[in-house]
């Protein structure tokens, strides 16, 4: 008798779960998620650490729904993170490839950024092991999902210490630049820029005019004693300590002090906010779901509230920009 249509996949028993680049606050509660979702669903659930090296050097091990317990309020990731420059040859895919075979791992939700992402999709285009990614990073700049997981506890973070800042500004008639992280994105510096009542916010995505920065901040003299500019880590000027120099010798004002504060890691730590925790219970949810309704290739993110599954090819590739209203908003609000 001749069969017609695809043959029905076989059931899928083994998943694993990792995280992988730079950590998140939120990882914790997506790795909970996925490990207790797929328990839930009768799998037998595997923690593989830290990342593409753990997977690697075969550092694998079975996961119980006590295993991710009192894990959903820490920062950082109970099973680490680390980049692995040997995931990237053919001949460390290869042995991370045997290494799950071993294991009998037939699935695999990856916690991670674009790279993690472009990881994972040579990984199964390689191999085929089906493959769900969540966003975990703090810099949300990934197409395919509205927030990533760790951006908001990141932007509550920078506004926290922008708050203390701003007391300090105040006390003395500073002029305060404030580099925050964000890699090649400005959504963190859009955000606690608003947040925090910035006079300016630079970022990578729009051309920073030092010249209209000069003749603002000179405007502003009059009416505000100091000020505070949020620079994102990527910008094109350079980093805060650089623009600030730039700025500081084109305003030629002795009476006035200048000052840097580079925020760095404190924004990647810290518990996650409740809403860092439900968006990674959430995509770890989704993934696993997912993957035993034969989705690979792919990020689980969320998208006006609904789960949405988007080629890595499409998160990794496509651009995801600031809402231009967001800047409007900014400039309106300084003067
Ligand atoms: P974040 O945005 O928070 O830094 P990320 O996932 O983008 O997170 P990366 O360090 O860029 O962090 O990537 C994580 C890991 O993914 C790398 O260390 C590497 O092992 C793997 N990876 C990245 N690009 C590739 C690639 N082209 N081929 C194979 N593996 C890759």
């Amino acid at each position: 008798m001749a069969i017609f249509g695809a043959l029905k996949p076989k059931p899928m028993k083994k998943i694993a779960v990792f995280t992988s680049g730079g950590d998140s606050p939120g990882m914790n509660a997506c790795i909970r998620a996925a490990v207790r979702t797929g328990i839930y669903k009768g799998l037998d659930v595997f923690g593989i650490y830290r990342g593409y090296e753990g997977m690697i050097e075969g550092d694998i091990k079975r996961l119980h729904s006590h295993s991710v317990s009192n894990i959903i309020q820490r920062g950082g990731t109970v099973l680490k993170s680390a980049r692995s420059m040997e995931f990237k040859t053919p001949e460390g895919r290869k042995k991370a490839f045997e290494n799950l075979s071993a294991h009998g791992i037939e699935g695999l939700v990856a916690i991670g950024g674009d790279g993690t992402f472009t990881g994972a999709k040579v990984f199964y285009e390689e191999f085929g092991i089906p493959t769900v990614g969540c966003p975990g990073t703090i810099d949300n700049d990934i197409y395919g999902t509205d927030y990533t997981i760790g951006f908001d506890t990141a932007v509550n973070t920078a506004l926290e210490a922008i708050d203390k800042i701003r007391d300090t500004a105040a006390a003395h008639d500073r002029i305060f630049f404030i580099e925050v992280m964000g890699r090649d994105a400005g959504f963190i510096a859009v955000e606690s820029g608003i947040g925090g009542g910035a006079e300016f916010v630079m970022v990578p995505e729009t051309q920073t005019d030092l010249d209209a920065v000069v003749k603002s901040l000179k405007k502003l003299r009059k009416t505000k004693t100091s000020s505070i500019i949020v620079v994102a880590e990527g910008d094109d000027l350079g980093s805060a300590d650089v623009i600030m120099k730039l700025v500081k010798e084109k305003i030629q004002d002795p009476s006035k002090e200048f000052k840097v504060t580079t925020l760095g890691h404190i924004q990647r730590g810290g518990n996650p906010t409740a809403r860092d925790r439900v968006l990674g219970s959430r995509c770890g949810m989704a993934a696993v779901e997912g993957l035993l309704s034969g989705k690979t290739n792919c990020m689980a993110g969320i998208m006006n509230e609904q789960v949405v599954y988007t080629p890595f090819a499409d998160c990794i590739g496509l651009p995801k920009p600031l809402n231009p209203d967001h800047l409007a908003l900014i400039d309106i609000l300084s003067i």
